[in-house]
């Protein structure tokens, strides 16, 4: 049997073999692809009505930037798994990062304003807005809530303005829905504390500044929080590769062997899991606005799109299942503003419980998912190109089912809310408790 060699095929190849790829527009002129956004069809039942001034300000004022700044780059960046950097500056000038945080150079927006927010970064890139959320909903408000004085004063103006970067790692390669079995150590020395442990899927981290670590005291067998610095000796950072979603966000793998942490570092409001969940009914609410967002953009794309495009002889819109499909997508995208609005509103008002904010995310990200996987049969062989967007929210809604508590978590977490009964445990090992 005579084998090919790989060398002879390829130089046989046509002389065209390997050339670069045809511009999107050249090669598919009928529609326009993602990086000159559609405009925003997407509020039908006029959501903007029921925000304050200040939040519609703020509003417009992310939308024109994200489309303007982030849209012509985002596949590139997409495609490659990298963070566009040069961008970081204009992101901080739009003055959400920090969101709901007052003082210290933060916005203090209200928790509607710092949702809507969320959900127009995503509108246009849900990486862009995961990074944010990192940063701002999980790291900054940490400190936030439960740091020190010193602690607010030192690092919030920064991190504010985006001219330093923080992330925030709860989860283990070990632990991650049972986030709060977590092995890593922290053990107090002399002026500090050692910490001993693994990390993983940590947004921000192989870049951040300041890195937010959970780890288990020693002493008192209780979870604690620390604020790390990067490059602290014994801190190693590493890439997760080979993500299908949310591509440009930087998720690592962190591994401490012996890190000290000065006693300034530690923040002194975490003294137990329960102190977290302060941090994670905010956090949760600017999550479940994040498939809001993308399920804006990806109904605002089809929209478009259906209309450029023609087959038999007519646009893609005049087809009535393709019509049917984008209404649906579209009654998805109301209902989702509508619960997600009811949210900022219990929050607001104090009455938010976690049964609510677990419901509000979960229930959004189911729709949004199903929001995506019609935007994505609509647009035919494009459905899968991220240069139409999408293809890369589809893949992009995927790590949002999953992070900041699961699909089936979250929704145990309101099962147990309505029903009085935790079922998080398999029932052989609760009937022995
Ligand atoms: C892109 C991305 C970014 C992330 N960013 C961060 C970050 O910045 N910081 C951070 O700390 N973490 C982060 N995470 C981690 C994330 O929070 C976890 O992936 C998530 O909590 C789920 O944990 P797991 O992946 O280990 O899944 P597992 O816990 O192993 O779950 C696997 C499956 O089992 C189900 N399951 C688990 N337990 C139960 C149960 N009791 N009952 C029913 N079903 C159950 C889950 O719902 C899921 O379907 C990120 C994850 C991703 C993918």
């Amino acid at each position: 049997m005579t084998r090919s060699n790989p060398q002879d095929k390829i130089g046989n190849m046509p002389s065209y073999f390997d050339l670069p790829p045809l511009d999107v527009s050249l090669a598919f002129p009928q529609a326009t692809p993602a990086s000159t956004f559609p405009p925003c069809a997407s509020d039908y039942f006029q959501f903007d009505d029921l925000l304050k001034p200040e939040e519609q300000a703020i509003r417009m004022k992310v939308r024109e930037c994200m489309e303007k700044n982030i849209a012509p780059i985002m596949t590139q960046y997409w495609e490659k798994a990298e963070f566009p950097f040069h961008a970081i500056p204009k992101l901080g000038e739009l003055g959400i990062a920090g969101g709901t945080i007052k003082g210290y150079g933060c916005p203090g927006l209200s928790v509607t304003g710092s949702a809507i927010a969320t959900a127009e970064v995503a509108r246009v890139d849900a990486s862009c807005s995961t990074f944010i959320l990192v940063h701002s909903s999980l790291a900054m408000l940490t400190i936030a809530l439960c740091g020190s004085e010193a602690q607010k004063q030192k690092y919030l103006p920064s991190l504010a303005q985006l001219k330093t970067i923080a992330c925030w790692a709860l989860t283990e390669p070990d632990y991650g829905s049972d986030a709060s079995a977590l092995k890593t150590t922290a053990t107090k020395v002399e002026g500090g504390w050692i910490l001993e442990g693994q990390k993983r899927w940590i947004g921000n981290s192989t870049f951040a500044d300041l890195l937010v670590i959970f780890a288990r005291n020693t002493s008192t067998n209780q979870i604690n929080g620390y604020i790390v610095k990067k490059d602290a000796p014994g801190l190693t950072v590493t890439k997760i590769e080979n993500k299908i979603g949310l591509r440009i966000v930087q998720n690592g793998d962190i591994v401490m062997r012996k890190v000290f942490v000065p006693d300034e570092d530690r923040i002194e409001g975490v003294n137990s899991f329960q102190d977290t969940n302060k941090v994670l009914a905010v956090s949760r609410v600017m999550v479940a606005w994040q498939p809001i967002g993308i399920s804006m953009g990806i109904y605002d794309m089809c929209h478009r799109y259906l209309k450029e495009r023609k087959q038999f002889g007519a646009p893609l819109a005049a087809f009535q299942i393709n019509q049917q499909k984008l209404v649906q997508m579209l009654s998805n995208v109301q209902a989702m503003i509508l619960v997600g609005w009811r949210l900022c509103k219990l929050y607001e008002s104090g009455k938010m419980t976690p049964g609510h904010a677990s419901l509000g995310k979960s229930w959004i990200t189911l729709r949004a998912r199903e929001t995506a996987a019609l935007g994505r049969e609509l647009l035919g062989g494009n459905g899968i190109l991220a240069d139409f967007l999408v293809a890369k929210a589809f893949c992009d809604l995927e790590p949002i089912y999953t992070y900041e508590g699961t699909y089936e978590i979250n929704t145990l977490v309101t099962g147990r809310e309505v029903t009085g009964f935790a079922s998080f445990k398999p029932a052989t090992q609760r009937s022995r408790m």
